[in-house]
């Protein structure tokens, strides 16, 4: 029997292919890779994902437990801000813990000392095509910025965190970076032991040049004498899911508009933060349909879509590239019933993983 829409259909071949670009890049620059948790943390996939990386990385406490539980290799702890409640449990589950600030870094260090211990730098630098999502806005307060600040806690840490990309595709613009990155704290970097240049490398789309950013990564380590890390996330997943909807009705108001059973701001909510459309395939075809879900929002759109057939009341409709931000995410608005979570193993056969009911929803609630 086919599964019930709505459903995430996680591709385990699309999955492998990202993956073997980033054991090609780990294999080329000797760069470590962390699964940021944040964009992904579908843990039934972190069988076929944590052989091909090093580890995770976390935002909060929660992450950094899940990481710890069910994915092997390092546990990488960082916060915007530790609390006095969560501090102990973070440093007993961390391989490495990355503050955000120096007065995070001064409360906390010493409880820390059996650890490594990193610092959030931000060199005020970034490449973001969103300004909510841009590390360097101004007044950000990711990351510390003051230089006579980080130099004097130079002897507390090995390592520090920089991340300042977003959804960047361009080799060029990173590297161009890293040289600001060379020129303006050179120095400071000559002192540490591990850099990591986080996220938002977007290295597994078709046509990145792996060879060449393994070679810039590479030319930074080996100048600085550290061990990098990237932390990837959205590049892991892209364009291996889907989010699975059917047709519930087509209404026509100057267009013609198929309600599908699910909601762009419960289940792929980036899509509206961001003012984005969704994509389908083929995305081509003589009937074209406003795509719009089943919540109360009047801007719950998908988006605009060309079909080569009519749709119907039970048509349905992949929603491509529904891997990064969107399950870690989802919510119980309007009460519309939760996606399931599906995988696409390797032979073609669909297995559902986990499935929401009401139950779900009430003890989401209290
Ligand atoms: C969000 C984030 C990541 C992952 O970013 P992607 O764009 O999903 O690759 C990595 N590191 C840090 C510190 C982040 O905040």
């Amino acid at each position: 029997m086919p599964l019930a829409t709505p459903y995430y259909l996680i591709d385990e071949s699309a999955l492998e292919a990202n993956l073997a670009k980033i054991d090609q890049l780990r294999a080329a620059s000797g760069a470590k890779c962390l699964l940021a948790l944040k964009c992904f943390a579908t843990w039934s996939t972190f069988e076929q994902i944590s052989p091909h990386m090093d580890g995770t990385t976390s935002s909060s406490l929660y992450e950094l437990k899940l990481g710890r539980e069910k994915f092997a290799g390092e546990t990488h702890a960082y916060s915007v801000a530790w609390s006095d409640g969560e501090i102990d449990e973070a440093i007993a589950n961390a391989d490495k813990i990355i503050f955000n600030s120096v007065g995070q870094l001064e409360r906390f260090a010493g409880k820390a000392a059996n650890l490594p211990i990193g610092l959030r730098v931000n060199p005020g630098i970034s490449h973001s095509h969103f300004d909510l999502a841009d590390p360097a806005r101004p007044f950000s307060r990711l990351g510390e910025w003051n230089l006579e600040r980080i130099e004097a806690v130079m002897d507390r840490v090995s390592g520090f965190m920089l991340h300042c990309n977003c959804e960047n595709d361009s080799l060029e613009a990173f590297s161009a970076m890293l040289d600001q990155f060379e020129t303006r704290l050179g120095s400071l970097l000559e002192r540490l032991e591990w850099v990591s240049l986080g996220g938002g490398i977007h290295f597994t789309k078709p046509g990145y040049p792996i060879d060449g950013l393994a070679a810039r990564l590479k030319a930074f380590a080996e100048r600085f004498g550290v061990q990098v890390y990237l932390e990837p996330g959205d590049t892991v997943v892209t364009d291996t899911t889907t989010l699975e909807v059917s047709v519930l009705d087509v209404v026509e108001n100057g267009k013609a508009v198929a309600i599908v059973d699910s909601a762009v701001e419960a289940h792929m909510l980036d899509l509206l933060i961001y003012r984005q459309s969704a994509a389908v395939a083929p995305g081509a075809g003589p009937h074209r349909y406003m795509i719009a879900g089943k919540s109360c929002l009047a801007g719950d759109v998908f988006g605009e879509f060309d079909f080569p057939q009519a749709l119907n009341i039970g048509s349905r409709i992949s929603l491509l590239n529904a891997g990064g931000y969107t399950m870690v995410k989802k919510n119980w608005f309007n009460g519309v019933n939760m996606p399931s979570i599906a995988i696409r193993r390797k032979n073609g056969e669909v297995e559902l993983v986990r499935a929401f009911d009401y139950a779900d929803y009430v003890s989401s609630l209290s």
